[in-house]
């Protein structure tokens, strides 16, 4: 198995084809590789710019897109048209972000239990599209300095990924044209990059300590005989650079008292700009000045510092409790590595150095750390670091059978065995009493494409509404690569199983060429499994709404039947033309004429169970 895993990760490789490495941040993006001659890991930019991209997608009404610093000038002209922070919304449904949706300056779509995605004018794009756009801008860049192509990549994401996150970055990749050959994680690739693990022989306990824009995490990793384990991940989500700065404005429009001026928020997003200029002076500096509107504008050092104290007391709060959960000391941490470009602030370093009770390790640029570290991996994978452990890993990804015909991926290519993973699925339909578990190998995203392992029945589900039962699957591939597949009914404990020999009949070619495939047909794939993802959304949405409006039928007016008539109509259509924005518009449309009467008709439900309720307690 070993043996099989290491040829896929180099038997495909050209001697001479470059492996980069991606930090897709949430703020910044930006690619490193080995220099071929120095051997080091170096970021890539253009003479003379930044290393750095911002994770900014701005669409203009005219069709074209731009990504990067272009993007982020728009940030305060066509803030509706412009994104930012896609990385937050990846794998996440509406009622997952809905407490922050309020912060975002773009529309996202409001359906409770769907994945999340951005409207921009009629289009409706996915945070997998958003952040194949940045991972393509990245690729186009990194071709035009290295002037080779770019097609092979590894990709950082944060240790609290699932997997659906994971896959979803992998997916984002595809759709770019790039093959991914690992997804690893954020504070691994920092670890990598500072050195650590580079050694067999090696043991260390680190803390890897992240400020971002708009993210906090705190990671404590053991690092030994080349294996990183993550002990503990905590953080923030909601914390970052971005409120450093949004500190110092709330203290500008205090003391130069420009609130209630009727212009508050021009004030405001012009302030922002000044408030990180001045944080970014006094990383070095002591004071900042500047004008603004005839006022002087002023921050000294100490005053800053007063300002974001508070904020930084969160990260070390998290700090505390991701010790907790690993069940270490803080004296047990041999290493407190700084990551993120807000680990620039002075206070920061000293903060965490003081709660640590040591030297933190700063030594590496933070903005370009955990990029630095993805292309160390890719070094590793392509073969030429020979003195890291490569652990045993799955050649193929391996999955379900889903709605549609869609490869629901359980086990990505490359995880490590012995592993596990599991799921949960429910039916379809009414009193649906079995289900058909089918298992896949392969990379393609419909199974019909893929290879199919194995499958069997889960009968005798007790009779209950569609979307009711939980069935969980789980995969487990033991030590001699044997899966063993089970589903289960949680609701009535009924469960199932079945061994496979995940490698069987298949040949290093077949495995190869099962890759190359999936390569070849990224882009077709993508674009076959959003469809049926929205059709399958429309054709549940029309079921719904059918039902709902058999069992409402005296509530509602005859204009309210009639336009839901019509809109369903429009949607059933649309189902036949392969269109997939059609078909995310027109199932917006009956949303929008249904939303309104399914909420009068929730509400006046509720208004009579509290009556209920009260007459009860008379
Ligand atoms: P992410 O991981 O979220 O993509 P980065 O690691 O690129 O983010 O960090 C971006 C943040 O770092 C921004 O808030 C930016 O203002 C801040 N930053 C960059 N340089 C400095 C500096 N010299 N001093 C203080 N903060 C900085
Ligand atoms: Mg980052």
């Amino acid at each position: 198995m070993a043996k099989i895993a290491i040829n896929i990760a180099t038997g495909s490789l050209q001697q001479d084809e470059m492996i980069v490495g991606i930090d897709l941040g949430t703020t910044n993006s930006l690619v490193a590789i080995i220099h071929p001659e120095s051997k080091m890991p170096v970021a890539l930019k253009e003479y003379d710019s930044s290393s750095l991209v911002p994770s900014v997608v701005h669409f203009d009404t005219n069709g074209s897109v731009v990504v990067g610093a272009e993007a982020k000038k728009f940030l305060l002209s066509d803030p509706a048209r412009t994104i930012f922070s896609a990385k937050r919304l990846m794998g996440k449904t509406y009622s997952d972000v809905k407490g922050n949706a309020a912060s975002l300056a773009y529309k996202i779509i409001d359906d409770e239990n769907r994945l999340v995605k951005v409207q921009v004018g009629g289009q409706f794009y996915s945070p997998v599209d958003l952040s194949s756009l940045i991972l393509k801008e990245l690729k186009k860049q990194a071709e035009h300095i290295l002037k080779t192509p770019v097609s092979k990549a590894v990709i950082t994401v944060p240790a609290y990924f699932n997997d659906a996150q994971r896959q979803a970055t992998r997916d984002a990749g595809k759709l770019a044209g790039l093959d991914v050959l690992r997804i690893i994680n954020e504070p691994t690739a920092a670890s990598l990059a500072y050195g650590f693990g580079l050694h067999k022989d090696e043991h260390k306990t680190i803390a890897v300590y992240d400020l971002g824009g708009g993210t906090f995490d705190i990671s404590i990793l053991n690092i030994s005989n080349g294996i990183f384990e993550v002990l503990s991940t905590n953080g923030d989500t909601y914390l970052g650079g971005d409120d450093l700065d949004n500190a110092v404005v709330d203290h500008w429009i205090k003391k130069y008292e420009l609130s209630g001026t009727g212009n508050e928020d021009t004030h405001r997003r012009v302030l922002r700009l000044k408030a990180e200029e001045a944080k970014k002076e006094l990383s070095s500096g002591e004071r900042y000045e500047s004008g603004y509107e005839g006022k002087e504008l002023s921050l000294a050092k100490e005053e800053f510092e007063s300002l974001i104290r508070p904020i930084i007391d969160r990260t070390i709060t998290s700090c505390t409790n991701a010790l907790k959960d690993a069940g270490i000391e803080k004296t047990a941490i041999n290493e407190v590595v700084m990551v993120g470009g807000s680990t620039r602030v002075p206070l920061v370093k000293k903060m965490v150095s003081d709660f640590f009770g040591r030297q933190v390790n700063d030594s590496v640029n933070p903005d370009e750390v955990v990029a630095l570290g993805a292309a160390i991996q890719a070094d590793i994978l392509a073969g030429n670091t020979k003195d890291v452990l490569l652990l045993d890993v799955t050649p193929l990804s391996l999955g379900l059978e889903t709605m549609g015909g869609l490869m629901d991926v359980l086990l990505p290519r490359n995880s490590k065995i012995p592993t596990k993973a599991a799921r949960q699925y429910t039916t379809y339909k009414d009193g649906q009493s079995g289900m058909k578990i089918s298992v896949f190998q392969g990379e393609r995203d419909m199974v019909k494409d893929n290879r199919r392992l194995a499958e069997f029945n889960l009968t005798g589900i007790p009779a209950m509404p569609a979307g009711l039962p939980k069935v969980e699957v789980s995969f487990l591939i033991n030590a001699d690569g044997i899966l063993v597949v089970k589903a289960k009914e949680l609701r009535s404990g009924i469960e199932q199983s079945i061994e496979v020999k995940p490698q069987y009949g298949l040949t290093d070619e077949d495995v190869e060429r099962m890759l190359l495939d999936s390569m070849t047909h990224a882009k077709e794939d993508m674009d076959a499994r959003a469809l049926t993802e929205a059709k399958t959304e429309a054709e549940q949405l029309l079921q719904t709404t059918e039902k709902f409006i058999q069992r409402n039928f005296k509530e509602l007016t005859p204009q309210e039947l009639q336009d839901t008539s019509l809109a369903m109509q429009a949607l059933q259509l649309s189902l036949d033309m392969n269109d997939k924005n059609l078909v995310q518009a027109k199932t917006e449309e009956l949303n929008a004429v249904s939303r309104p009467y399914a909420e009068r008709l929730m509400d006046e439900a509720i208004q009579k169970t509290m009556k209920g309720n009260k007459i009860d307690q008379v």
